[in-house]
């Protein structure tokens, strides 16, 4: 399965990492500055274990950025280093929406990288799964809003009039013999995840919702496919289903 990471995406995510790495570094530096310039040997070590903290973590931070630039390259890792990777990526990224949030930084490019990146984890781990153990979930919103059968619960009920992308995504999952739900929101997404149990699953959504449903889902790999919105967030909004095919062939391995 082929990602495109998008350069801007990439380049607002590494900017905001290097930035974080750069304060840290800084903040470091300051420290040693203020314990050479003050005699304050009563806080020695606690500034001492402060700075050498510190510079664990600016050389963590600097391998962290390592690995992700090699992984856009479409370069593999080793795999024992796979999970410490994910656990790392999840873990960073709240603090760098925190970061984004605080200097009023456009979040979108950075869900949608890190939505990338956890698509890269996933291919990575590179694991071969059934028909039966795939989900692919997506938002209401899909269907067009003038559409008065009831898809979620059901997703058979659509009528087939190919009016939007549910009827194609219908015929698709039935194709591949995968399993596909229509939800209203996380709390249903939630529950049909808990109910149907998938080994893997595919996400369509947006951004903030994709990168919250990552973070979200513990244990089960989620490939992320973003929805386009030509008429606006949360309304008759339509999918590359060659993408999802794509994710499908992906963990069917073909
Ligand atoms: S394809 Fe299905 S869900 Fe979409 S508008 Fe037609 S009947 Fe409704």
């Amino acid at each position: 399965m082929k990602s495109i990471i998008a350069d801007k995406d990439k380049r607002v995510f590494l900017k905001i990492l290097t930035t974080i790495i750069l304060c840290m570094f800084l903040s470091a530096i300051g420290l040693i500055l203020m314990l050479r310039s003050t005699g304050l040997r009563l806080y020695l070590l606690f500034i001492s274990i402060l700075i050498i903290s510190f510079i664990m973590v600016v050389f963590y931070l600097i391998m962290l950025l390592l690995l992700i630039l090699r992984i856009t390259k479409g370069k593999g890792i080793p795999k024992p280093l796979i999970p410490i990777f994910e656990g790392s990526i999840k873990s960073i990224y709240p603090i760098m929406i925190m970061f984004s949030n605080m200097f009023k930084i456009e979040k979108n490019p950075l869900r949608r990288f890190f939505s990338e990146i956890n698509n890269k984890i996933v291919i990575l781990k590179g694991e071969k799964l059934q028909p039966e153990d795939i989900l692919v979930i997506t938002p209401h919103c899909l269907q067009k809003s003038f559409c008065k059968h009831k898809v979620t619960g059901d997703v058979n009920n659509c009528a087939g009039c190919g009016e939007c992308d549910i009827n194609t995504l219908l015929n698709l999952c039935k194709r591949y013999n995968v399993k596909f739900e229509v939800v209203t929101g996380g709390t249903l997404a939630r529950k049909i995840i808990k109910d149907h149990r998938p080994k893997g699953i595919i996400a369509v959504a947006c951004e903030r919702d994709l990168s919250h449903g990552i973070l979200d889902v513990k244990g089960i790999p989620v490939i992320g496919v973003k929805n386009h919105r030509p008429e606006g967030p949360c309304r008759n909004t339509c999918v590359k289903v060659i993408e999802v095919e794509s994710a499908i062939k992906h963990y069917l391995r073909r």
